[in-house]
């Protein structure tokens, strides 16, 4: 099961693709987690990613593509994965289908997650992020049990440096220009299925599932 999880930023990507994950037993890919570690850790990856996250802007297709890359080619990608965040771009897209065709193996299926604007930033607005294990929170709709305190890792949440000021505005731009064209791209090649991404977690999650069943059948 190789899926693609599309989505504006806030969509709900993160939140769905570790639930599919689990569900399906397979790995979650995202590379804003991925990044965010760098940074953290600042690693090489990290000190250049931090700036250009912080702006809300892409880093290059190139860095990371080879990073997705080495992540895929592990062996606990054997039977599948959700990827979350990636592609972004047509150029990552284009990458990945080449990558996968080199070993005979493809995406199977792409959702996207569709919510509207004001949703989208309400969700940026009150979302907090675990330092340590990246599980996303939300202050009303799905709140830590202890306050600034993560449920499964105890780890600190705080606000994403990009879910602060002009980045979020910044962010929407990108995903406009950059990112949006993947629906077609996904589209002719009739992988792609669009589900509404509002709602109570567990019904998008039921939604997103549906989406993925002729998949794996
Ligand atoms: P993305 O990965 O697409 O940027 P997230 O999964 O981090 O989005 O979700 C953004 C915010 O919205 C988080 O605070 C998350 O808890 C919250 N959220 C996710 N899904 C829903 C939903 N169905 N209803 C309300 N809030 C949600
Ligand atoms: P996310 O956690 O998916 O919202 O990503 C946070 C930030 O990480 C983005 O705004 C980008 O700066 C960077 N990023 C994540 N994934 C990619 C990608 N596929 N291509 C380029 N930049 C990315």
């Amino acid at each position: 099961m190789r899926i693609v999880l599309l989505g504006p930023p806030g969509a709900g990507k993160g939140t769905q693709a570790a639930r599919l994950a689990e569900t399906l037993g397979v790995p979650h890919i995202s590379t804003g987690d991925m990044l965010r570690e760098a940074v953290r850790d600042q690693t090489e990856v990290g000190k250049r990613a931090e700036g250009i996250m912080k702006r809300g802007d892409l880093l290059p297709d190139a860095l990371i593509s080879e990073l997705v890359a080495g992540r895929l080619a592990r062996q606990d990608c054997e039977r599948g994965y959700v990827l979350d965040g990636y592609p972004r771009t047509l150029e990552q897209a284009r990458f990945l289908e080449e990558f996968l065709d080199r070993s005979g193996t493809s995406i199977r299926v792409a959702v996207n997650l569709e919510v509207g604007e004001e949703e989208i930033l309400s969700r940026l607005d009150k979302r907090r992020t675990c330092r340590g294990c990246g599980a996303a929170y939300h202050l009303d709709s799905s709140p830590p049990r202890l306050p600034g305190r993560c449920d499964r890792c105890d780890g600190e949440l705080y606000q994403r440096t990009d879910d602060l000021g002009s980045a979020i505005s910044r962010r929407l731009e990108v995903y406009q220009a950059q990112t949006e064209p993947l629906i077609r791209f996904y589209d002719d090649r009739r992988l792609m299925h669009k589900v509404s991404g509002s709602g109570p977690v567990e019904e998008v999650a039921a939604r997103v599932l549906a989406a993925t069943a002729g998949a794996r059948s």
